[in-house]
């Protein structure tokens, strides 16, 4: 197998700066010499390599898209191909850090007080520190405007009752981002670890994302001080805007899995013989190889425009609905392709695609279904709400 060098058939290198490709390869190089080696081990036993997280935090890679409090302060298309390096190596590599960076330091750092920002965003860039971010519910996902959890002040206290499910990490992190009905809206609380009445545990038998703690939390009675409300992260649009910088990574996280199984796929096919001659000599086999380098550029189009947006401060939420509902398809597509060209070695965890494709189920689930990014985008084009 050749070794992995990504995918540009556009030249879209070009438009990328000097330092943006130097990140992008350190990131590459980390994937596949620490992290590759041992993600199928991790992927059977449903666990995540938690030892190299600081490792990734030493590189930067946590919260890097946010300045001061030792985080790295990269731009936002740094931040994408970070992310799009990462999901090369396994979607549960990036919910990792996209989970750290948008979901968690984000609204402490959007939202939280000096002091709070102080206290939690120097150890989570160092991945000393791990945060969740609990927003849905058993009852609610798609629409968490009708959550169920909820915050009372009492005192000097806030006590949060309510369930939490399908939270990335919440078996394992030092923080919980929360969020609660109080004093009727969405209110966003920081819970610590071992907070009495705060009770997380690990959500067993999942056949997708499985290099990725993935649990849920009950907070029955759980007692938190009065500075431990995320002041500014009042009402649903403040947990959007963190979904927002997480689906944007997301856009690109899920190219990073696209070109891993066009690559893989492209090399099995030019190296296995059917019928006499290479399977990558075969006229289907090349419309299909075809169509998944045409779908990959066509989203590393989207990716990139919309880091330029982004960037700019322009980028609008519909936007990256595209990014993230087109992205996460177009993956997941080429995906079981890839798989299907492999044969039955596309089965063994001695290739990627079958890992990725399940993967991808995950992701085209979270942040937001596929079906719910269209119909933001629906409601954008007609003016009217199918929801
Ligand atoms: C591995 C994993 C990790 C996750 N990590 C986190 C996390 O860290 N934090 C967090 O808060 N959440 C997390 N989630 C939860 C995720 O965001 C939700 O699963 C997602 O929002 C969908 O909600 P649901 O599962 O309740 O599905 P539902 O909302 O019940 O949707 C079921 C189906 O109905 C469709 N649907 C919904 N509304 C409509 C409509 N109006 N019209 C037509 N169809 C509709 C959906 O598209 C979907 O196909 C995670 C999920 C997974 C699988």
């Amino acid at each position: 197998m050749q070794p992995y060098d990504g995918v540009d058939f556009l030249n879209l290198d070009e438009l990328l700066s000097d330092q943006e490709k130097q990140i992008r390869q350190s990131v590459r190089t980390f994937v596949s010499d620490k992290f590759l080696p041992v993600v199928a081990e991790h992927y059977q036993a449903g666990t995540f390599p938690f030892n190299l997280v600081p490792e990734i935090g030493a590189m930067g890679l946590l919260g890097c898209n946010l300045q001061g409090y030792d985080c790295a302060g990269l731009n936002d298309i740094e931040y994408g191909l970070i992310m799009m390096e990462l999901e090369r190596g396994d979607s549960g590599l990036r919910s990792l850090a996209s989970v750290q960076t948008s979901l968690c330091m984000y609204p402490i750092y959007s939202f939280g007080t000096e002091e709070q920002k102080k206290k939690w965003l120097p150890p989570m860039a160092k991945g000393e520190k791990i945060g969740c971010f609990g927003l849905t519910e058993p009852d609610f996902g798609s629409n968490p405007s009708g959550m169920l959890s909820t915050a009372v002040k009492k005192g000097k206290s806030f006590i949060l009752n309510g369930t939490k499910r399908w939270i990335t990490n919440a078996s394992v992190a030092d923080i919980s981002i929360v969020w609660a009905k109080y004093d009727g809206d969405i209110q966003g609380f920081l819970i610590p670890k071992n907070t009495p009445g705060y009770l997380p545990k690990e959500i067993g038998g999942k056949l997708s994302l499985r290099c990725s703690v993935t649990g849920e939390f009950v907070m029955d009675h759980c007692e938190i001080p009065e500075e431990n409300i995320l002041k500014n992260a009042r009402g649903l649009k403040a947990a959007l805007m963190c979904l927002s910088s997480a689906r944007y990574g997301i856009a690109w996280g899920a190219l990073g899995a696209a070109m891993a199984c066009y690559h893989e796929a492209l090399n099995y096919a030019k190296e296995r013989e059917v019928f006499g001659t290479p399977l990558a000599q075969k006229q289907l086999v090349q419309s299909k190889l075809v169509w998944m380098i045409t779908e990959i550029t066509k989203g590393q189009l989207l990716a990139l425009r919309l880091g330029q947006l982004k960037q700019s401060g322009k980028i609008r939420p519909h936007q990256i609905s595209m990014g993230k509902m087109n992205n996460v398809q177009m993956a997941l597509e080429i995906a079981r392709v890839a798989r299907d060209i492999l044969g039955a070695s596309g089965i063994s965890d001695e290739y990627q695609c079958m890992r990725h494709s399940c993967n991808l189920e995950s992701v085209n689930t979270y942040e937001g279904t596929y079906d719910v990014h269209k119909l933001i985008i629906g409601e954008k084009i007609t003016g009217l709400n199918a929801f």
